[in-house]
């Protein structure tokens, strides 16, 4: 009898250890791991070198208050501006709080000049930015938000791809345009960076912030560092999360200096966020996962998987529908339901994950081997014959 509440469909397995992409169960099972915790394992299972920094800090100092200074947290916001847009980062403890957090900059940003007024956040409908009050009603899914009412207020929503839906949908009061640039739950859905420019070009005209969620797609999961790099724009706020301590719990808000203005003492908090334990290994993440060579490696494994990949699309176009995504951020996209899919995937030994859309998501370790890309094909293959 379990103890848990039963607000997971959990999988009948359970992991003794993880190495590099593999996961070995506690019943002596080795499986190839491409999930990773949801895009969080950013270097794999046990890295060596944030095993070495867990290790040397955990003999120093694991949490302090917020209310002194925080070298490590200096460390690791300099890291973040030096490589990004941002002029100031506030460090979190998740994705949740990270997109709540940006939320409250973009609210507090136009009360600071004046416009209290202009407060509401327009969102893709059905997207996904957390779990809690505010971001369930900000991602304007019905199955997240049923039971959960009052509905907190301040979010409107509209439809992934319509620009008129989104044109109309600006009003007066809106403060702020907040979207991933690729929608990981809801099915790898890449938002086309024309249409990305053309958001930042409607922002400016109306002197609204864009919001960029990066907590998936972020931290070099998408080839780039950014995912929104690639469109050559600037956000306002981008909060980001999951990979950026390669498995130690942590989320941050990167913004610019007119946002980060309103910001001022006492405005936001967090206890836990920013402590010297996930300071450091941020910081060791970061100095891998943003280093050009390492970005080089991560698109030659994508550009190698993705033409892989479609390959047998063309083989099994009665399964396969459209292989989405970028760099390591990648959905098998099914003509049908994927359970049954995943679940033989994982039967191979394989660990996948589902997203919208009838999507199977892989999410591989940016460090991993080409040899495991290919053991990963090769049980892929095999589930589209044997479905067949
Ligand atoms: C996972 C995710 C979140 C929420 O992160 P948690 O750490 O689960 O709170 C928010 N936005 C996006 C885009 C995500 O993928």
């Amino acid at each position: 009898m379990s103890f848990l509440a039963k607000n997971y469909n959990r999988k009948n397995i359970s992991f003794k250890y993880g190495k590099g992409s593999y996961l070995f169960s506690t019943n002596g099972k080795k499986y190839l791991d491409f999930v990773q915790g949801i895009a969080v394992n950013s270097l794999g299972h046990a890295h060596p070198k944030l095993v070495k920094t867990i290790r040397d800090q955990s003999k120093k100092l694991w949490h302090v208050s917020n209310a002194f200074q925080i070298p490590e947290g200096e460390k690791l916001a300099k890291k973040l501006c030096q490589k990004t847009f941002a002029d100031y980062v506030m460090f979190q403890n998740s994705g949740a709080e990270a997109t709540e957090a940006a939320i409250k900059a973009a609210r507090r940003y136009f009360y600071s000049i004046g416009k209290p007024k202009k407060n509401r956040i327009l969102c893709i409908r059905n997207s996904f930015h957390g779990r809690t009050l505010a971001a369930i009603f900000a991602s304007g899914s019905k199955k997240m938000t049923q039971g959960f009412g009052p509905k907190v207020p301040g979010f409107d929503h509209f439809v992934f791809g319509n620009h008129i839906s989104l044109k109309k949908k600006i009003t007066k009061n809106t403060a702020a345009i907040m979207v991933e640039p690729i929608m990981g739950e809801g099915g790898i859905r890449v938002i086309p960076d024309f249409c990305l420019r053309e958001l930042r070009k409607l922002c400016n005209q109306k002197k609204i912030l864009l919001i960029l969620d990066e907590v998936q797609c972020g931290i070099s999961r998408s080839g780039e560092f950014f995912a929104f790099e690639k469109s050559k724009i600037f956000a306002d706020i981008v909060p980001i999360a999951k990979g950026l301590a390669g498995g130690f719990p942590i989320g941050a808000v990167l913004m610019n200096k007119k946002v980060a203005a309103g910001m001022t003492p006492g405005t936001h908090g967090s206890t836990f966020g920013g402590n010297p334990l996930a300071m450091a290994v941020g910081n060791t993440v970061m100095d891998i996962v943003s280093n050009k060579k390492f970005l080089n490696n991560v698109k030659k494994s994508s550009k190698y998987f993705f033409s892989k990949l479609n390959k047998l699309k063309e083989k099994y176009p009665s399964i396969i529908k459209e292989i989405r995504g970028r760099g390591l951020l990648i959905g098998i996209q099914l003509q049908t339901d994927q359970t049954k899919f995943i679940k033989k995937l994982m039967d191979n030994k394989l660990l996948t994950i589902r997203a919208a859309e009838n999507v199977v998501r892989i999410l591989p370790p940016l460090n991993v081997k080409i040899k495991e890309i290919d053991s990963a094909l090769k049980i892929i293959d095999k589930v589209c014959s044997e479905i067949k």
